[in-house]
This record gives structure tokens, C-alpha cells and sequence, in this order.
């Protein structure tokens, strides 16, 4: 039998064990964050565990993505799976679903024990059991039972193949949980009942199989969300039980919305259906999900979209899903560097109000002591803010690099469409703007239409730049355009210098009574790049097209 893993030195072994159900979560990112630091802070090793002993739900996509995620966030774990297949570490493997034969071992060393037993109970006798605890009020735990059956009969029915789980004979005491950061809880005698560590698919319960990895692996420290507190009895029982020593335990608290709830995929679903709801939609918008699915998901607050019919129709009824997961904030384009500082501060302060710090800073001075007790709530426009600074505060190289890396994961066409220039236009005259690194390819979709595609809705700003005055906007640009044609070269430089001398002959020199309709006609709304980089960015053929349909497409607008 492998003996747990005794450390030669003090330093601290931490671990980040998620399950592979889905994608990461922000909370479960934090959890990682504050295992890599304190590791890192004590000259310690940093573990990535994969549970996936919920056959069911765990898919090896999602553990790689989940690697992913902490790559991008820059946490590097000293144990655990690589992402090309292999692993780090002498405590292999790290996905519990390689791990049966270990637990097998110590699983049969309780039977042998009587510390553990097959229990034979049948899903219809434990329901009624549990029936019968709420019809009394009284909170269910198992009687029992399946100690009816003598021990050998249980040996020998097992061996035969009977369907069965196996149960951990909890002893009757009380249980004293320890925690460095919400202090000492004592569980009564009776609390914990014969829990299933074995499933009847002879996958080892979470619970069990966390106790003996933690131990294997050599975690001095088990740091993890505090919605697994109370688990927490149940494992130092079974670290008893098997002759283990207990780790350190800390539970962190949660991370919610500012309201209090829960931050969930859920949300998402919500921002949307406000969206739909206050745009009064009832039915979907043309080409962005399926009407019945749309009437099924309109209809029942609590359904879910898939996140590609949330994306669709968030796009077509111009919602912001809220972000929820690390590739949410990654696709929006948050930095990595920023969303580790922002996540270290929901649960945790340096104190002294410092408020700005990197991860070398955090594994320097993260300690248990400043973890806060109570949730934390997330606030997104500070997250934003923060990453505006952390924007503003790069070189225009480094904001060109990183602007580009986004762009070719998550917007490619936009990148495959512009030429170097034109990115470096684009780049240059969006990087003061831009609180992400998203934004600039959100916010300049108009550059990929094609030019029969550009449509002029006619809000209030377009009303008023187009069609007010006198001369209207609209007159001022038929007259402008033969000089768009003309200009030479077609640069910023002399678009500057001839649209103003133009300005100073037709509009009293009042530049913006041509700029703004220039770019509504170049970009279907009010909001660009400044006006000369619009022109250039787009060329003067696209430009003058655009133009020229503008003029019909507002010569009888719609509306
Ligand atoms: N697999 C568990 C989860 O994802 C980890 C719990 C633990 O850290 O012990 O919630």
C-alpha cells in the first residue's frame, strides 16, 4: 500500500482540485489563486488535481480547458496533468478517475476493518426512508440498515456481484473542525451519519477519494471554497479512520453579486431575457435563434440558453452577457494580470488600502490572517476601471501585441481583413478609449461590413447630425464628397488639412458639422475612431461608396 507522501522540509503543499463539469468558474479561479500564492510564499509546490469521479457530468474537455484558464491567469502548477497529455510531479496520476486502484486499496483495508460496509439498501427503500424523515420534520440519516445483514453474508454478496455502495461507519463523536480562517466549529455526535464513500459504479465518493489524495499528494494545506465546510467533518474522520494526519484547513468565502446572489450562468440567461423584455420582443430577432426555443426560453425564468444562442441573441438585441467564467472575461478581454489582482481583493487585502498589486506581490504577502469571513461581493465596474488603468499604463507596443493576440483568438476575420496599417491605425486611435482589449473589435464592426450591408438606423444623433440645420448634415456631405475623391495622398495628414480648409469655406470653420456626418456615413452610427484615422482605416473607395449610399439610404429615411 503507498504510504502517504511525508515532506522532507516544511514548505507548504497546496492543491486546486476542480471537478470537470464545466468551465471554470471566477470563484473557483480565486480558490486557485490563493493556493498557487501561499504555496509560492512558502517555498511550497502547487497541485492541480482533476476530480472527475462524477463519470456523468466530468469531461476531459473541460479539464483541459480549466488548464487552460489557469495558464492564461499565469498560475503554474508544480504537480499535476500537462496539457500535452503527459504530468508534472511524482504523485501521478492527477485525474481521480486513474486513481481507482489506490482507493480500491484503502477502501478494502476499512472493510477488513469493519471501519467501512457493503450496504445493499435499494434506491426505492433509502426514498422511502427519506419520505418518511419529512413527513416527521426530522432532518434524514441513514439507520443503518444495511448492518442488518450479518458481515460474511455482506463479503460474500459483494464478491458475487450484488449491486451495492459502500459506507464509512462513522463513529459516534463529536467532530472538531479546524479552520484558519473561520476559527473552530464543533459537530455534535449523531451529525454525520454512514456516509457512501464507494458508488455503486465502484467510483470512490468525493469525499473519500479527496482524503486520500490530499494525503498521497502530501497537501499540508487544503485551502477551498466555504461551501465545503461542512465536508470538512467527514474528511478528518476519514483521515482517522485511515491513519492520516489532517491538513491545514482554510474555507474562503464566497464570491457574489453586488445584490448578495449567487454569480451564476443563470445571469446570463437574466441579462438577456431584461433585454428581450425591455425591448418588448416577442418573438426572437430575425436569424438569431429558433422562434420555439425562444418562446419555450421566454416563458420559464428558469430555462438556459446554450452559450451560443445566448451570444446570438444577446448580439442581436444588444445585451452585455454578464461574465461569469474565466473565458468570459478572457473573450471580453479582460488581462489576466488585472483579473488575478481583482479576484485576490474579494476575499483578501494587503491592508494599508493598497489596492493595486501583481502575483509576486500577492505570493509575498498573502496570508490566512487578512482572509475575510463574509462574501464577498464583485464589483464589476471597479474590475473595469481597473483594467482601463492597466490599459493606459502600457507602452503603445505592448497594447498593439495584445490588442493583436486577442484579436487573432477571438475576432480572426477582423484581423484577416486589415492590413498591418490599418491595424496600427486602428490600434493607435482606440488604445486612450479602450477599457479592454475586446472593445476595439467590438466597437469597430462597422470596418468589416461590406459596403452594401451598412445600414443608418435613425437614432437621435444621426437625426440631429444629418438632418437638422441648415444646411443639413446631409447637404454638407453631396457637397463634400467630390473632395473625398480627390484628396491626394489618402492620409490623415492631408484629409486634416483639406476637409478643414474645406470646413473653413462651407461651415464657418466648424470642423464637426462635416466630421459627424462623414462618419455616420462611413460607419452607420455616431461613435468612431477620430474622423481622419475613420477615412484612412477604410480607403477611399469603400469610403466614397459608403458615402454615396448614404446620401440615398437618408435622402427618405425610414423613420
Ligand atoms: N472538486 C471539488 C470542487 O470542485 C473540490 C473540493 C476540494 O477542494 O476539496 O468543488
Amino acid at each position: 500500500m503507498p504510504t502517504p507522501h511525508q515532506s522532507t522540509h516544511s514548505a507548504a503543499v497546496t492543491r486546486f482540485a476542480p471537478s470537470p463539469t464545466g468551465d471554470l468558474h471566477v470563484g473557483g479561479a480565486r480558490t486557485a489563486l490563493f493556493c498557487w500564492a501561499y504555496a509560492k510564499g512558502h517555498q511550497g509546490e502547487f497541485v492541480l488535481r482533476i476530480e472527475d469521479t462524477d463519470q456523468k457530468r466530468s469531461s476531459m474537455g473541460a479539464a483541459r480547458e480549466a488548464m487552460k484558464d489557469l495558464s492564461w491567469l499565469g498560475l503554474d502548477w508544480d504537480q499535476g496533468p500537462d496539457e500535452s497529455e503527459g504530468e508534472r510531479g511524482e504523485h501521478g496520476p492527477y485525474f481521480q478517475s486513474q486513481r481507482l486502484d489506490l482507493y480500491g486499496r484503502y477502501l478494502a483495508d476499512l472493510l477488513e476493518q469493519d471501519l467501512a460496509y457493503h450496504a445493499f439498501d435499494t434506491s426505492a427503500e433509502l426514498d422511502e426512508k427519506r419520505r418518511a424523515a419529512r413527513a416527521a420534520k426530522q432532518a434524514y440519516r441513514y439507520d443503518r440498515a444495511g448492518l442488518e445483514v450479518p458481515r460474511a453474508e455482506r463479503f460474500a454478496r459483494a464478491e458475487a456481484g450484488e449491486s451495492h455502495v459502500v459506507r464509512f461507519r462513522t463513529p459516534d463523536q463529536p467532530v472538531v473542525i479546524k479552520d484558519a480562517v473561520l476559527g473552530e466549529a464543533t459537530l455534535p455526535a449523531g451529525e454525520v451519519d454512514d456516509f457512501i464513500i464507494r458508488k455503486a459504479d465502484g467510483f470512490p465518493t468525493y469525499h473519500f477519494a479527496v482524503v486520500v489524495d490530499d494525503a498521497l499528494m502530501g497537501c499540508t494545506h487544503v485551502f477551498r471554497a466555504q461551501e465545503h465546510f461542512n465536508n470538512t467533518a467527514k474528511h478528518l474522520l476519514i483521515q482517522d479512520a485511515l491513519g492520516f494526519e489532517h491538513p491545514i484547513y482554510a474555507h474562503f468565502p464566497l464570491i457574489m453579486n453586488p445584490d448578495g446572489s449567487k454569480m451564476s450562468k443563470r445571469d446570463k440567461d437574466k441579462a438577456v431575457r431584461a433585454a428581450v423584455k425591455a425591448a418588448g420582443l416577442e418573438a426572437p430577432p430575425e436569424g438569431s435563434i429558433d422562434p420555439a426555443v425562444f418562446s419555450a426560453w421566454l416563458g420559464d425564468k428558469k430555462a438556459q440558453l446554450d452559450h451560443d444562442q445566448l451570444t446570438r441573441l444577446a448580439e442581436a438585441v444588444g445585451a452585455q452577457l454578464p461574465e461569469i467564467n474565466v473565458q468570459d472575461f478572457r473573450r471580453s478581454g479582460y488581462l489576466p494580470e488585472v483579473l488575478c489582482n481583482f479576484l485576490a481583493l474579494n476575499g483578501w487585502s494587503p491592508g494599508d488600502d493598497l489596492e493595486k498589486f501583481d502575483t509576486t506581490f500577492l505570493s509575498e504577502h498573502f496570508d490566512l490572517g487578512r482572509v475575510q469571513k463574509t462574501a464577498a461581493r464583485f464589483d464589476r465596474d471597479k474590475l473595469l476601471a481597473f483594467n482601463l488603468d492597466a490599459i493606459q499604463a502600457m507602452t503603445p507596443e505592448e497594447f498593439h501585441e495584445r490588442a493583436l493576440a486577442h484579436g487573432r483568438q477571438f475576432h480572426p476575420k477582423f484581423i484577416e481583413q486589415l492590413t498591418p496599417e490599418q491595424f496600427e491605425l486602428l490600434v493607435e486611435a482606440s488604445r486612450e478609449r479602450s477599457k479592454t482589449l475586446d472593445e476595439l473589435f467590438r466597437s469597430n464592426n462597422w470596418l468589416l461590413l461590406d459596403e452594401e450591408d451598412v445600414v443608418w438606423p435613425v437614432s437621435k444623433p444621426v437625426r440631429k447630425a444629418m438632418l437638422k440645420g441648415d444646411p443639413t448634415g446631409l447637404e454638407l456631405l453631396a457637397k463634400v464628397q467630390p473632395l473625398i475623391e480627390t484628396i491626394e495622398p489618402f492620409e490623415s495628414g492631408a484629409l486634416e488639412q483639406q476637409l478643414g480648409d474645406w470646413a473653413a469655406e462651407h461651415c464657418d470653420g466648424n470642423l464637426g458639422r462635416i466630421a459627424q456626418p462623414l462618419r455616420i456615413a462611413v460607419t452607420g452610427g455616431p461613435v468612431s475612431p477620430p474622423i481622419f484615422d475613420t477615412l484612412v482605416m477604410l480607403g477611399r473607395a469603400r469610403t466614397v461608396r459608403r458615402i454615396t449610399r448614404c446620401l440615398e439610404a437618408l435622402a427618405s429615411p425610414a423613420s
